[in-house]
């Protein structure tokens, strides 16, 4: 009698494949690491690193292949305060950094929101905040050398001196190697005063341009349904020396876990839009007004780390784009008029406030967002699932028509061909670098490819 599948089946000689999906790992020791991308590993291509898991879209993620969880590899490995640098292991939280260098009187350059995130996706994917101007946008800046293991599974140093390679791997998204430990550039906590004004769009466009080129970290939320901005602007200060982290803490718990949470519940309670979004918006603002005006006026780069990644209890749902800050005067009120119009068509709306920064010219990276000039940042939050996919993609449609810059672990919905004239030669340049270091694709998964190949 021919055996049957299903009697087959019943032998368990016969295996059927039953899920699909990737394969995850968690090393902790570059030995294992190492295992993992021999080209003899049993796992099975492509590779794809993953941090915190925090960006928006598919760049650490694959229907097939193995994900690469870095959060193993979480020591700090030296810090030394006689030089000013720091060196750890691309799992490490920036919370954890932050804290260990607070202790020896040092602070991460720049400003970050997300604490939860890791050293080796700050690098590798988009890391960017409110920042004062002279000291830089991108968290990867601050990374003076690093050590990677390659789509070959062989270990590479990248040197300082090699500044080209460098400028590569900083925001590569992966796909020139796995990072596993990096020497970054600290420096003595500096202190900062932070105040807040509140005015319209129209008032903030006005502005954008002298905001543009001011000597301060720039962060907003926007209320496109109000007509409402509010600024946070940061100044360094000697006099804000002496800073305490509850205040931020409470900031940090107001804006990121309190407010989606709330805001979540309030979506399934409250049937009526116009109500619901009316309750929402006036939270909103007396939240901008008593967390930013009155809890917090002055900080640090330590005290002032803060922000809840995804995958919290209530996932946020973000797409973030970069425009030039040349037109951001009419790209901010055109956006304003777009989440209406959206609104008004469909239904849809997101409930968070639209959060921004200002990028400083920053060229230290390849795929850099401001690499040619300043530039500002709009990223659309919501705690809502539905209707929020269609949406991305209209915006991604918004920004592509004002040449927006998209960040590729951040921004939904970006078609191939604006990214390749997004990026132009650079683009070009750094396909080049990455075919000779992965000349089998052993890193790239479908969702990188279609920039890419
Ligand atoms: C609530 C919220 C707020 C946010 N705020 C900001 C913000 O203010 N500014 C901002 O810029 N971004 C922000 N983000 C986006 C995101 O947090 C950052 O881009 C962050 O740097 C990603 O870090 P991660 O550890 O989560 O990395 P992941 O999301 O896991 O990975 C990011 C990319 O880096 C690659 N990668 C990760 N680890 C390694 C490694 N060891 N070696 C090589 N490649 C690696 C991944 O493959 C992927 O392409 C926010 C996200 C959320 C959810």
């Amino acid at each position: 009698m021919a055996a049957t599948v299903a009697s087959l089946r019943k032998t368990g000689r016969y295996r059927v494949s039953g899920k699909t999906g990737p394969t995850t790992t968690k090393p902790k020791t570059l030995k294992e690491l190492l295992g993992i991308l021999d080209p003899m590993s049993r796992l099975p291509p492509p590779f794809r690193p993953m941090g915190a898991n925090s960006s928006s879209t598919d760049c650490n993620s694959s229907s097939v292949g193995t994900i690469v969880d870095m959060t193993g590899m979480n020591n700090v490995l030296n810090v030394d305060a006689y030089n000013d640098t720091v060196v750890v292991q691309a799992g490490v939280r920036l919370s954890v950094l932050s804290e260990q260098l607070a202790e020896h009187g040092l602070e991460l350059a720049g400003n970050y929101d997300l604490a939860d995130r890791t050293v080796g996706g700050a690098i590798a994917g988009g890391c960017l905040g409110p920042a004062i101007a002279d000291e830089g946008t991108l968290f990867s800046a601050q990374v003076l050398s690093m050590r990677v293991v390659t789509a070959g599974g062989k270990i590479s140093n990248i040197e300082s001196s090699n500044k080209n390679l460098l400028r590569a791997f900083r925001v590569s998204y992966g796909m020139l190697g796995i990072i596993f430990e990096a020497t970054l550039k600290v420096r003595p906590i500096r202190g900062f005063v932070a105040t807040h004004r509140r005015c319209t769009v129209k008032q903030f466009a006005a502005a954008s341009e002298s905001l543009a080129q001011a000597n301060v970290g720039i962060k907003f939320f926007l209320m496109p349904f109000r007509d409402r901005v509010y600024l946070d602007l940061r100044r360094h200060s000697p006099d804000a020396r002496a800073t305490r982290k509850i205040p931020w803490k409470l900031k940090d718990w107001g804006e990121s876990t309190v407010l989606p949470q709330i805001f979540n519940s309030i979506n399934r309670i409250v049937p009526v839009s116009g109500m619901r979004y009316r309750i929402i918006d006036e939270i909103s603002k007396a939240t901008q007004g008593i967390v930013n005006n009155r809890l917090v006026r002055s900080g640090d780069n330590s005290t002032a780390l803060g922000g809840k990644g995804r995958g919290e209890k209530t996932p946020l749902q973000y797409s973030t784009w970069l425009f030039p800050a040349a037109d951001f005067s009419i790209v901010v009120q055109t956006y304003c008029e777009f989440c209406r119009d959206i609104q008004r068509q469909s239904g849809f709306r997101c409930d968070m406030p639209t959060v921004g920064y200002r990028l400083s010219h920053d060229a230290s990276a390849l795929l850099s967002p401001s690499f040619d000039e300043q530039m500002f940042a709009l990223r659309a939050v919501s705690t809502q699932t539905e209707g929020w996919e269609d949406f991305a993609i209209d915006f991604a449609e918004f920004a592509e028509h004002w040449g927006g810059y998209p960040m590729f672990n951040q921004t939904r919905g970006l078609s191939p061909a604006h990214a390749h004239s997004a990026l132009a030669q650079r683009a070009t340049a750094f396909r080049k670098i990455r075919r000779q270091l992965d000349p089998d694709d052993r890193m790239m998964n479908p969702f990188l490819s279609q920039y890419f190949l």
